[in-house]
């Protein structure tokens, strides 16, 4: 599958936040969702504001969604916003069941995908992705690969 263009991966991130801003507003660390995990997170979004009352979502933001060992991981505030216990195991198994999904999705295009691990970085990805570049491809298409090279001179750069 073709990998996503950047200009419409960022017009879905702003549409996502703008049908429910309070789940992106509040303390949080990186709010990372990879580019073949979007259409999946964008149910977690819609589920979770479905599950919630007016009151209950005050108390729901996400506090960090990335990437760890080949599968999608979101934090959200919760026990320490007093949302209702029941409703934070509800919300940890919307979040659980499309974590699970992540694993057998390519994190670059979405394709059913298959665990990897190259040179210790595990991800999951479609056999397209995996075999054109083992290790650091383009998370959007018509970009160049982010090779390691470019990666320790960006670091060095910024630092
Ligand atoms: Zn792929």
């Amino acid at each position: 599958m073709e990998l996503m263009q950047r200009a419409d991966y960022e017009r879905r991130l702003e549409e996502l936040k703008r049908r429910f801003p309070y789940q992106w507003e509040g303390d949080h660390l990186d709010l990372y969702i990879e580019p073949g995990w979007l259409t999946l997170f964008e149910e977690v979004c819609s589920e979770i504001d479905a599950l919630l009352s007016q009151e209950e979502k005050k108390g729901f933001h996400w506090r960090q969604i990335k990437e760890k060992f080949g599968k999608l991981r979101a934090y959200f505030s919760g026990r320490e916003t007093n949302l209702p216990e029941v409703t934070v195991k509800k919300i940890t198994s919307i979040i659980d069941k499309a974590e699970e999904k992540s694993g057998e999705a390519c994190l670059f295009c979405g394709a059913p995908g298959s665990f990897r691990n190259t040179c210790g970085w595990m991800h999951t990805a479609c056999d397209e992705h995996f075999q054109r570049d083992r290790s650091l491809l383009p998370r959007f298409a018509g970009e160049q690969p982010r090779t390691l090279e470019k990666i320790l001179r960006d670091h060095w750069h910024n630092s």
